[in-house]
């Protein structure tokens, strides 16, 4: 399969290989599949299978029985997915958020994309991160030879545990800073410097930058396959038959999530609606109600700080996918010098809600007053969107919600909502405050500070 830049008129193809090392195009695009191949016969198939029969589709320069082995030493010890009722926990991995579904397979893809393309040079994965992408980026590239990461947090927009569990990472080739700014200014500053062909230039000969963030499309083709797997288990317990359409619930921020939602669908799963679930950063919900993206507004922090995001990356390959090249350049041109750009395509696969932090509190009170559940505020804001969707719509078709985090990681959240019920953290979450702090540095410059690290 060959990949495509959404901001490449001339169409150059690359492979699969060189997309994930390279992770954000150099002309500032996103790396785009360059056709969706049917699944076929995923019901009742183990979640390492999905995984295998979706990537081999499109990373079709690694061999069968490498990435057959990548993907038994991503999810063999430490499956990060599981179905319970009408969620699919994303949750069960190493940092107890849905980015290790993607972040323990990715180091392995990476590395390997590496070599293929004969890259000498260490790979410095820079990373921006709302909170949960950093500690998966870390747990996963710990201590990985040929690759360094580096990782930036907003000092004030992260919970407690998010920033201990960064802070205190072990790993002789990780670095991790808060900033002063938020997610956008982390996200904007790390493309800044992908875009800077002169600072690359600077120091290719020893380093090569790349992504670990959704902008990677290693990182985003992982996550097809919990789609798949989410179907085929509702078909077994018999809550859907098979070929019926069923609806999809994703807590959304920077729409990679969403996104691989949609990519299944194109690979042919049987989708009724994808719901995208917002907090009062609600750019998306009021791109995909009116077909206008504004960003113009401020960025307001909540209780869900992994959505806090006004500018959603991967937008832009959905965009790509309903109008091409130029519906892309002329989007994020009129971006960059107005602060906004609309569509004139309605987006029919979409639905969306927006959902308030006192709403997503009590959402949390009354799924564990009725169902003795504990949903964590990203997995609620989902809960709450879907109620409301239904309300509006009477659509009944059976949906699944995603849930993205453990409620062990949002603590207070859930202590606001519910008084004092977390008594069995995940291992991973426990005693993180007794561990030392290792990176405890708050930075204004990203640029100077990566000069520095790399001199
Ligand atoms: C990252 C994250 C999201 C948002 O996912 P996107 O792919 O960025 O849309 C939602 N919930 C949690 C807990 C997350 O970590």
């Amino acid at each position: 399969m060959d990949f495509i830049s959404t901001r490449d008129k001339d169409y150059n193809k690359v492979t699969a290989s060189k997309a994930i090392a390279g992770g954000l195009a150099l002309d500032g695009g996103l790396y785009v599949p360059c056709a969706f191949p049917a699944l076929h016969g995923f019901i009742g198939a183990t979640y390492e299978r999905m995984a295998f029969d979706v990537l081999r589709l499109y990373l079709t320069d690694f061999d069968e029985n490498e990435l057959k082995e990548y993907v038994h030493l991503a999810y063999g010890d430490c499956l990060p997915v599981a179905v319970n009722g009408h969620y699919i926990e994303l949750f069960h991995g190493r940092t107890s958020a849905f980015k290790d579904v993607a972040l323990q397979l990715f180091p392995y893809l990476l590395a390997a994309s590496l070599r293929k393309q004969n890259i000498h040079q260490t790979a410095v994965v820079l990373t921006a991160t709302s909170g949960d992408t950093g500690s998966a980026v870390l747990a996963g590239m710990k201590n990985i030879p040929g690759i360094r990461a580096i990782v930036f947090y907003p000092a004030d927009g992260v919970s407690n545990l998010q920033k201990l569990q960064m802070t205190t990472q072990e790993g002789d080739n990780l670095n991790v800073f808060g900033i002063r700014g938020n997610f956008d200014d982390a996200q904007r500053a790390v493309k800044a410097v992908f875009a800077d062909e002169q600072f690359r230039a600077k120091y290719a000969d020893r380093y090569l930058f790349t992504s670990a963030n959704s902008i990677n499309a290693g990182r985003l083709l992982p996550q097809i396959a919990y789609y798949f797997y989410a179907y085929s288990l509702s078909v077994e317990s018999g809550v859907i038959r098979e070929g019926d359409r069923m609806n999809f619930v994703v807590p959304t921020g920077n729409f990679g999530n969403i996104l691989a939602g949609y990519y299944a669908e194109k690979m042919g799963l049987p989708v009724n609606k994808l719901i995208c679930a917002t907090n009062i950063n609600k750019v998306l919900y009021d791109f995909i109600r009116t077909g206008v993206y504004n960003k113009k507004r401020p960025f307001q922090t909540t209780v869900s700080p992994s959505m806090d995001i006004l500018i959603s990356s991967n937008l832009e390959r959905l965009i790509y996918d309903t109008g091409g090249y130029e519906t892309v350049v002329n989007a994020y041109q009129s971006l960059e010098s107005a602060g906004e750009f609309s569509l004139d395509a309605p987006l029919s696969a979409l639905d969306t809600e927006f959902v308030t932090d006192p709403e997503t509190v009590k959402t949390i009170t009354e799924v564990y007053r009725k169902n003795n559940y504990i949903l964590d505020p990203h997995t609620a804001v989902a809960q709450c969107a879907y109620n409301k969707y239904r309300q509006r719509t009477g659509d009944g078709t059976y949906a699944i919600i995603l849930a993205t985090a453990s409620p062990y990681k949002f603590p207070e959240t859930v202590y606001s909502a519910l008084g004092d019920v977390l008594h069995d953290p995940p291992p991973s979450l426990r005693a993180l405050d007794k561990k030392p702090v290792l990176h405890g540095e708050v930075i204004d410059d990203i640029r100077k500070t990566i000069e520095k690290i790399l001199q």
